[in-house]
């Protein structure tokens, strides 16, 4: 079966009633609020791919916190290709600030707005519509394409931990990662790495400093050598056209860490978080090096403090994936089809879950889905509904061009 013959089976007002829908049911992951995770759009995504027939699993990653895949097409030793999305969405904030409501999903002059009409209940649409279109046209596909709506990419990214330890995760051959690119192909991702760093000191009576060590100094000592932690790493790490260079960026000052803030005692101990973001180049190993030596710095600055570090959530190295790589070549020549242009190639400024996928697994993972790359995260977030459709439309050839349909 030809491309065009399955591209006619998407259906733009199903494209964008599935998008509105999923806006309309908030999934803000609120800890301690009862009912306040994925739980209800993962429970609508997994009925609506019943209702188009795709064989679905379900993996409880945490209470009322569930993985939802639907899978098209037999196993048969054929490579297995993923087009992933998040169900959760970041706070909406203020709603006063919102011209529109936040959970609304107005659609006005061909833009979808709320939280997460960008980032990313349009590109997970856009994913499902694709599968669904592949589904209904009953063409054969050497292989798998599995949808996968995967919870929390915005916190721990527990659901693409989850998958990753999977039968179905093990097996996946590359994904395609949904999020907002304004349909870029995006070959490289920024890494991050969270450093907590912890100084401690000795317990004191602030008119008499001399009886104790402050740790709030080499905090303060630490804190200065930022700059020259983030020369260092721009040195280290490779330059990439698509990504800003390496950023050290503090984040969270504490102190006291414990007990109550009082404003003549010198307390025992301190902590600040380095936001390090990364291009690809070093292993974590020769990065924490570097922080070592930063905190060897704050340690000389402040005799008899003690800093040290850790990384918050682990690492997650910048990942890069080879222009040669077979869904590279897919995709390339699926934008060419679809669009008649040749693809713009991108950058993604953060981590999203496919940094776990290719760190975890090993796979090729590309970026690219509908929305403006700036527009996360903000008031009165939207997609443009022209994007939303060409992004249907690149994952359905770029599926066929990878299966070999
Ligand atoms: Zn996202």
């Amino acid at each position: 079966m030809r491309s065009p013959d399955v591209l006619s089976r998407i259906d733009e007002g199903e494209l964008i009633a599935l998008t509105r829908d999923l806006v309309r049911i908030p999934s803000v992951v609120r800890p301690g609020v009862p009912g306040a995770t994925e739980a209800a759009v993962a429970a609508h995504v997994e009925q609506w791919m019943r209702k188009e027939r795709l064989e679905v699993e379900v993996h409880e990653v945490a209470p009322g916190r569930p993985n939802v895949l639907g899978i098209i097409g037999e196993r048969d030793g054929g490579p297995t290709l993923l087009l992933e999305g998040h169900t959760d969405v970041v706070t909406e904030g203020d709603a006063a600030l919102w011209t529109r409501p936040p959970f609304g999903g107005d659609l006005v002059d061909g833009k979808i707005y709320g939280r997460g009409s960008a980032d990313m209940k349009s590109g997970l649409a856009a994913a499902m519509i694709a599968a669904a279109a592949i589904k209904r046209s009953g063409v054969d596909l050497e292989g798998r394409l599995v949808v996968g709506a995967l919870v929390d990419e915005e916190g721990d990214m527990i659901g693409a931990k989850h998958l990753c330890t999977t039968a179905l995760g093990r097996e996946l051959t590359a994904a395609i990662i949904c999020e907002p690119e304004q349909n870029e192909l995006c070959l490289e991702q920024r890494g991050v790495v969270w450093a907590r760093v912890t100084a401690k000191g000795r317990m004191a009576h602030g008119a008499m400093p001399e009886a104790g060590v402050n740790p709030i100094t080499a905090l303060g000592a630490l804190l200065s050598e930022a700059p020259a932690l983030e020369r260092r790493l721009r040195k280290l790490c490779r330059r990439s056209p698509h990504l800003r260079p390496p950023t050290v960026t503090p984040t969270i000052v504490q102190a006291p860490v414990q007990g109550v803030a009082q404003s003549n005692v010198i307390p025992s101990m301190a902590q600040a978080t380095l936001d390090v973001r990364l291009t690809p180049g070093p292993d974590a190993e020769t990065i924490g090096k570097e922080l070592d030596a930063t905190c060897q710095r704050a340690m000389e600055a402040v005799p008899g403090a003690e800093v040290t570090w850790q990384a918050v959530n682990g690492f997650r190295l910048a990942t890069e994936v080879d222009k040669g790589e077979a869904l590279v070549r897919a995709m390339v020549k699926s934008v060419r089809q679809v669009t008649g242009r040749a693809p713009k190639f991108g950058g993604v400024p953060g981590s999203t879950d496919g940094t776990i996928l290719r760190m975890t697994l090993g796979i090729p993972i590309v970026t690219c889905g509908p929305g403006n790359r700036l527009i996360p995260h903000q008031v009165d977030e939207c997609v443009e509904v022209a994007e939303l459709v060409e992004a249907a439309r690149i994952y359905v050839v770029s599926a066929l061009n990878f299966l070999k349909a």
